[in-house]
């Protein structure tokens, strides 16, 4: 799981609270553990950068999508139904 770090000094920090921007993106308030010496706030912004892996659904739609665009008797033909 990811971890935050402090900026300033590395020291752990823990989020304290999130503001979501939209379905792919966010900020994270931190807050640095290493009160004595540090203690500062600060905020993360947390994206989303691209798929490795599409979800399952949207595999599941392309290939439907891709079929659609094929002739019958190549739809019937990798199906394995004609
Ligand atoms: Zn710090």
């Amino acid at each position: 799981m990811a971890r935050v770090n402090c900026p300033n000094c590395q020291s752990k920090a823990v989020v304290t609270s999130k503001e979501t921007l939209s379905s792919h993106a966010s900020h994270l308030y931190c807050s640095c553990t290493n009160t004595k010496e540090c203690g500062a706030t600060f905020r993360v912004t947390l994206g989303f950068d691209h798929y490795l892996n599409p979800p399952m659904a949207s595999t599941a739609q392309m290939a439907a999508a891709y079929l659609k665009q094929l002739p019958r008797e190549q739809q019937l033909d990798l199906l394995n139904i004609g």
